[in-house]
């Protein structure tokens, strides 16, 4: 069977470095298992968004959003604002699991002896390769990096996330198609005050029903893996909107007739 056409940017870098050095050499670039080199897409609350090429494994996540010759650190608050703080890191596409601020890892490396030892490891000290960080419950994926500070509401980002994912999913399986709907539809009512404290668990509820084996394809995990980092590292957040839209309907500000979203499906009707 002949290959077909291989449009893939980051393969195409890679040809051009094995033809410039031979496979061998090539080989040489990294750390061992994590070998080669990769285009690393960073964007979000950096300084520098940009694609950069690095050696896999030589760099980590810390240096990928500070170092001045990456992304530069985070963003300049607004004037007159404290400095911005990490909030999360999506490492690896928008499916890859979110990484929460501060969150630390226990991984195992090989010490100057060669012996295997656990070392406890911030997330931002996690070097960028495959193996580091499917060992930190996430995936270097499509080396798309997600930078959020601060400013950024948790609930929304899924929201939007989601809302990619529904639209995306061509149905054929029940587990994805509905699944990646309901998902998008329990964010959707909780960004726009309809949200209810259990829609919390109710979201893990649903993206724990998809993967397993229970889809054709991977796209089934991938709309459930957002959903349940997001949930797991961030519950507050969730149960603290969907808490507030309760109690602003039992005070009854919200016009059950005219719900928010409602509102929202009427504005973008027209
Ligand atoms: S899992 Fe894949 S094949 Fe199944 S509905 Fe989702 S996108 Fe389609």
């Amino acid at each position: 069977m002949c290959p077909t056409i291989v449009n893939n940017v980051e393969t195409l870098c890679d040809v051009k470095h094995i033809v410039a050095l031979g496979g061998a050499e090539y080989a040489k670039l990294g750390t061992p298992n994590n070998t080669g080199t990769r285009i690393v897409s960073l964007s979000g609350h950096v300084k520098r968004p940009g694609y950069y090429e690095i050696e896999t494994g030589k760099v980590t996540i810390g240096q990928l959003i500070n170092d001045p010759a990456f992304g530069g650190g985070l963003r300049e608050p607004e004037p007159g604002r404290p400095p911005r703080k990490l909030k999360a890191v999506i490492p690896g596409g928008s499916s890859a699991k979110v990484f929460k601020a501060g969150e630390k890892f226990k991984l195992k490396r090989k010490g100057p002896d060669g012996q295997m030892v656990e070392q406890e490891m911030d997330m931002l000290d996690l070097p960028y390769d495959f193996d580091s960080l499917i060992a930190a419950g996430s995936m270097s994926g499509s080396s798309a990096i997600i930078v959020m500070d601060d400013s950024v509401d948790i609930v929304e980002a899924l929201a939007n996330i989601a809302e990619f994912y529904a639209h995306e999913s061509c149905g054929q399986c029940t587990p994805c198609r509905e699944g990646s709907l309901w998902m998008s539809k329990a964010l959707h009512r909780l960004t726009h005050g309809e949200g209810r404290a259990s829609d919390a668990d109710y979201l893990v509820k649903i993206a724990d029903n998809i993967p397993g084996g229970r889809t054709i394809c991977a796209f089934g995990e991938a709309c459930s893996w957002p959903v349940q980092s997001f949930v797991a590292k961030f519950k507050d957040e969730f149960i603290a909107k969907g808490k507030a839209d309760e109690e602003r309907r039992a005070q009854g500000k919200i016009d059950p007739d005219t719900t928010p979203s409602q509102q929202h499906e009427s504005a973008t009707a027209h």
